[in-house]
C-alpha cells in the first residue's frame, strides 16, 4: 500500500467525495451512505458522524443563494408566478442535491483532521468530597488561592 507523501486537504478530500487520509477510494457507498472503509488504505470510517451538518448547511447556504437570485429576478423582470415557482424549485432541488454529497463528505474530512468525536466526561471529584474542581490548578475551588495551604 503506497500512501500518497502529500497529504490531502480537507476541502479537497470533500469535493472529490474520497477518502480524508488517502484522497483514493470513495468516501460513499450509496449517494449519503458511508462505506464501511477505505477501499485503498484501509481507513475505517466509522468516526464518521457528521449528523445533521451538511443538510443544515447546504439548506441555508442554498436557500439564501437561491431566494436572493429570485428576489432579484422577480424585481427585475417580473416574470410569471409559474415561472417563478418552477426556477425555485429547480434551484433549491438542484442545488441541495448537487451540494449536499461534497459538503458531507467535507464535513468528514474536517472530523478526521481534527480528530473530532463525541465528547466525554470525566469526573474532577466526587460527593463528599467538595464537588466539582472546575480549575485544575486550583483545587480548592474558584476564588480561593491554593497557595496559603
Ligand atoms: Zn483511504
Amino acid at each position: 500500500m503506497d500512501l500518497p507523501v502529500r497529504l490531502p486537504t480537507s476541502l479537497r478530500a470533500g469535493m472529490m467525495c474520497r477518502c480524508p487520509r488517502c484522497s483514493q477510494g470513495p468516501l460513499f457507498s450509496g449517494f449519503l451512505e458511508v462505506a464501511p472503509s477505505c477501499e485503498i488504505c484501509g481507513l475505517d470510517y466509522g468516526f464518521a458522524d457528521p449528523a445533521d451538518g451538511p443538510a443544515f448547511f447546504v439548506m441555508t447556504g442554498i436557500g439564501i443563494l437561491v431566494m436572493g437570485g429570485w428576489a432579484w429576478w422577480a424585481v427585475a423582470v417580473h416574470p410569471p408566478a409559474w415561472q417563478q415557482y418552477l426556477a425555485i424549485l429547480v434551484g433549491l432541488l438542484g442545488g441541495c442535491l448537487a451540494t449536499l454529497r461534497p459538503v458531507k463528505a467535507w464535513l468528514i474530512a474536517e472530523q478526521f483532521v481534527h480528530k473530532a468525536g463525541e465528547g466525554h466526561w470525566i469526573s474532577l471529584g466526587g460527593h463528599g468530597t467538595g464537588g466539582f474542581v472546575i480549575d485544575r490548578r486550583n483545587p480548592r475551588g474558584p476564588g480561593r488561592s491554593s497557595a496559603g495551604r
